[in-house]
């Protein structure tokens, strides 16, 4: 396996994966025009098998239309049909679907098939094409390079129909074209997380916002309008109208909100007289990790000087009985 295709599994995990065999990648790079063997539908023998025993990472528009489509509130779709998690390899929480406790099932399938099919999550579209797009974790210049792989479970038996289409009219008949679209800044957040590494801190406080925004957005309107929010930021009239009403729209401004307080990326304005009140807040925590590592300083040393002093009275001791 290459390293591009261990970075394209790393991000194929970010939407699903199965814990007790995440690979089965083809090692070869696709494009839209390449040519793939594969159908899925009620008359396969395997139909519904791969419902179960599976972790799909659920998106925030995963979760904005699956609620929808269910009739209700984002924190009973959360607690009703999730379960927390970490998005892959990062610190970054998120949720997947809660499986069923008998048959580890999600809990939309029947044997007759996915009950919110037209609303299925974006990682049951992509599969078993997954898509690697290398702009997601860099910068707005970043060359674009994006190529599509297979992957391929032994009890999948969608690989053995005769049906042979295009990755671009597999991709086309399962609406990934939108859900990218929807996903793309959210995933990129993930994976700018994912390439910072630990190094860079993020507090509990961000986490817990983007936990928030990601998953809850009723809640997250309501911090918008709420809270301090408005007082803090530079928000148009226009946008206000959009996001008090258009939950597609409060997504889209959740991440970038998201990308700018976790990554100082640019896309919101603090408002003049808040900026000093943020510069302050931000040295009184410098100086507070200041002090601390100060303190711990200060305690190592003295440790340090106790066990030479202890040291030295040995010394001293041996030589005495000598
Ligand atoms: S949402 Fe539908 S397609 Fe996806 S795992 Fe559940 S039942 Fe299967
Ligand atoms: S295992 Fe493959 S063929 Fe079988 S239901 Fe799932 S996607 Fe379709």
């Amino acid at each position: 396996m290459s390293q591009n295709q261990e970075q394209s599994l790393d991000k194929e995990e970010a939407f699903k994966s199965t814990d007790k065999n995440p690979s089965h990648i083809l090692p070869e790079k696709l494009t839209l025009d390449s040519r793939l063997q594969f159908e899925c539908h009620p008359g396969v023998s395997c139909f519904t098998a791969c419902c179960h025993n599976i972790k799909i990472i659920l998106t925030p528009y995963d979760i904005l239309i699956l609620r929808k489509r269910l009739g209700i509130p984002a924190h009973e779709f959360l607690s009703l049909y999730t379960q927390p998690t970490y998005l892959e390899k990062t610190d970054m929480p998120g949720v997947q679907i809660k499986l069923t406790d008998d048959k580890k099932a999600c809990p939309f399938v029947t044997p007759d098939g996915c009950t919110v099919y037209s609303d299925r999550p974006s990682a049951c579209r992509y599969y078993p094409v997954g898509m690697a797009d290398f702009h997601e974790g860099g910068s707005n210049d970043a060359a674009e390079e994006k190529f599509f792989f297979i992957v391929k479970e032994p009890h999948c038996k969608g690989f053995e129909e005769p049906k042979v289409w295009t990755i671009g009219e597999w991709r086309a008949d399962q609406g990934v074209d939108v859900r990218d679209e929807m996903n793309k800044e959210w995933l990129r957040l993930v994976m700018r997380r994912k390439s910072f590494g630990y190094q860079a801190s993020l507090s509990e406080a961000a986490k817990r916002m983007f936990f928030m925004a990601s998953t809850d957005l009723d809640s997250f309107r309501r911090f918008v309008f709420e809270s301090s929010f408005l007082d803090t930021y530079v928000v148009d009239e226009a946008t206000l109208e959009k996001i008090r009403e258009d939950d597609v729209e409060l997504m889209l401004f959740s991440f970038k909100y998201l990308a700018n307080t976790l990554f100082g990326a640019e896309g919101m304005e603090i408002k003049p007289e808040k900026i000093e009140a943020k510069v302050k807040e931000i040295k009184e925590r410098q100086d507070k990790v200041l002090q601390e590592a100060e303190r711990e300083y200060q305690e190592l040393k003295a440790e340090y000087e106790r066990r030479k002093k202890e040291r030295e009275a040995r010394d001293r001791q041996k030589t005495t009985n000598s």
